[in-house]
């Protein structure tokens, strides 16, 4: 199931999800392509870059340190992938929109009266995906041979709202429809907005302790206590199914329970 030459950024790289797309993704991919690893964590991501460089010989590893949530750290980001460069005869580009943050699950919707909080958590949560995106889309143009994949990791939140998740639920319903005006604008991109399931992350490990809905959080301690998570690893196999197939049509909403 190869994707072929790829060029893969992969955003929130150091731990959950998104490690384990980079392992899925590094199986998948032709000798010869490269993968950039983004997010804060300095040590998290040599570790891990070091150890996939060294089992997958063909495959160039690059990572950087990036504040996803500043400007410096986006102009990091697209910086290190335009120094991957394009001259390997690339036959996909896959940039997976996958770091992101809770926000404060303790506060109620009229809690939030601190502007200053809400426009930190966008600027990581949709500016950052759609700045990245863009910058990434230019650096890699339409040309023929060349297929380009963008993901979004998206989240049932995104259709459906929970209670003390004002952010994150806005954040993700924001995401999914930004992504689908790429698809519409763009017949050239695939885009995939892909819910992955309820994953035992230090995300989980947030919603269970901090959630200020009792209820809610009940119900979240109850999935983990009765083995309902999902397996990160499993996860990230079916998304990297759904975008091999390349069946979906473009900028849906595709869930891991679909
Ligand atoms: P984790 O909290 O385990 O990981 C989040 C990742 O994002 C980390 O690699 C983190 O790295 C990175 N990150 C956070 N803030 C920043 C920042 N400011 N700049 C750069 N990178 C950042 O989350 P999950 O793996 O659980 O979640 C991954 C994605 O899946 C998220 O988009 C989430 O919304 C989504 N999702 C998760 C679900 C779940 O049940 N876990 C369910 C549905 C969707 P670092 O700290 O090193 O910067």
């Amino acid at each position: 199931m190869s994707l072929g030459r790829a060029v893969c950024v992969v955003s929130g790289a150091s731990r959950g999800f998104g490690l384990a797309v980079c392992r899925e993704l590094s199986g998948r991919v032709s000798p010869g392509s490269a993968l950039l690893l983004v997010s804060r964590s300095e040590e998290a991501l040599r570790r891990e870059a070091e150890g996939l460089a060294e089992r997958c010989p063909g495959l160039g590893v690059r990572w950087v340190t990036a504040d996803l949530s500043t400007e410096e750290g986006l102009r990091r980001t697209v910086t290190a992938a335009e120094e991957m460069g394009e001259d390997r005869g690339t036959e996909t580009l896959i940039i997976i929109n996958n770091a992101g943050s809770l926000g404060d699950i303790s506060k109620s919707f009229s809690d939030m009266t601190d502007m200053g909080e809400v426009n930190q958590y966008l600027s990581l949560n949709v500016s950052s995906a759609l700045c990245l995106t863009s910058s990434l889309l230019r650096t890699f143009p339409r040309r023929p041979g060349l297929r380009r994949v963008v993901v979004n990791v998206s989240s049932l939140a995104a259709i459906k709202p929970f209670k003390s998740w004002t952010l994150y639920c806005a954040g993700k319903a924001a995401r999914d429809m930004m992504f689908r005006v790429l698809a519409e604008e763009d017949a050239d991109v695939r885009v995939l907005s892909y819910g992955p399931g309820p994953m035992d992350t230090e995300m989980q490990e947030q919603a269970r302790t901090r959630m200020a809905d009792t209820e809610l959080r009940l119900q979240f301690i109850n999935m983990k206590n009765q083995g309902k998570l999902v397996d990160v690893e499993v996860s990230a196999r079916k998304m990297l199914d759904v975008i091999h197939s390349d069946t979906f049509k473009s900028g849906d909403h595709v869930d891991f329970y679909d």
